[in-house]
């Protein structure tokens, strides 16, 4: 039995199968899964993985073929949980000029909870702390359309942060940026996680971003088949690159070096960790 000392995790399925109406195919085949409250989880894999079809089955958007999903304890299948699922777990999208509604920055964040009839100063205080969270609030009187890219898809995810979420799922929310905006909306993801406590799941196909996380599971053809930190992850260089990924560059690049020098240290996750590892050899050699 689950009581508060163990509550129920943030999102849970249960060997979840999905195939699209009227196909045959199975997207999702048997995937059990738990993402526990406040971690941070990159879900990575190839193209056509099932990651996006995954992402909707987490706030009721696809409901199971068979299986179960439960997010924060409730069953998607429940049509009268639906209100409440979708309230607990945000799901922010690719493409933020999809995503705002309203011309002004402030009154695109107010849009959801105004739609839920929340009292205007409660709605005035989640702008606010929404918009403070992702670093806008100083843009809150602009006009959504004139800013970049990664400020509009930081007013998307405030729009998200305002109906005040336990969880925000987001599906490659960077994959429309520049590397500018990635880095913006990258940190405020990891602003919303570390400071705000919002469980995050990302789905992304970039190994660096993945390395953020303190988790990443590895889609490939509907199934979860690795499941791991990033360090356990990247070391599975040769298993990525079979299904299609590439482990980060400077991990690539110590698995290689390996070959001639065993004594590197193997599990390296990008440039900085990889400098040490090799000075850390030619130190030993000096000696
Ligand atoms: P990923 O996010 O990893 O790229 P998706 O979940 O988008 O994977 O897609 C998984 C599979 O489901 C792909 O083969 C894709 O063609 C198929 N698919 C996605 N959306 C639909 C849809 N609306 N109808 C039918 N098939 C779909």
């Amino acid at each position: 039995m689950r009581n508060e000392i163990h509550p129920a995790p943030m999102l849970e399925t249960i060997e979840l199968t999905f195939s699209y109406p009227g196909e045959q195919r199975q997207v999702l085949k048997g995937v059990t899964l738990t993402v526990e409250r406040g971690s941070f989880v990159a879900v990575l894999g190839h193209n056509g993985s099932g990651k996006s079809t995954l992402a909707k089955q987490f706030n009721a958007v696809l409901l199971p073929s068979t299986g179960k999903v439960l997010a924060d304890g409730m069953d998607t299948t429940e049509e009268s949980l639906l209100f409440d699922i979708r309230q607990r777990v945000g799901l922010c999208f690719q493409n933020p000029d999809n995503q705002i509604v309203a011309t002004i920055v402030e009154e695109d964040v107010a849009f959801a909870p105004e739609n839920l009839n929340i009292p205007q100063a409660e709605t005035a205080e989640r702008v606010e702390y929404a918009l403070k969270a992702v670093g806008m609030w100083d843009f809150r009187e602009h006009s959504a359309h004139q800013l970049s890219g990664g400020q509009k898809q930081r007013v998307a995810i405030a729009g998200i942060i305002a109906m005040r979420p336990r969880c925000i799922v987001l599906d490659e929310p960077t994959a429309m940026l520049d590397p500018q905006g990635r880095q913006e909306v990258l940190a405020t993801i990891r602003h919303l996680n570390r400071e705000e406590g919002i469980t995050v799941v990302m789905i992304t196909h970039y190994m660096k971003e993945a390395a953020m996380a303190d988790r990443i599971v590895v889609m490939d053809d509907g199934l979860v088949v690795l499941d791991g930190t990033p360090r356990e992850v990247f070391q599975q260089a040769g298993y990525l690159e079979e299904i299609g990924l590439e482990a980060p560059q400077a991990t690539s690049l110590i698995a290689r070096l390996r070959k001639t020098c065993p004594a590197l240290r193997a599990d390296v996750l990008d440039e900085q960790e990889a400098a040490e590892a090799i000075a850390a050899v030619l130190r030993e050699v000096k000696g």
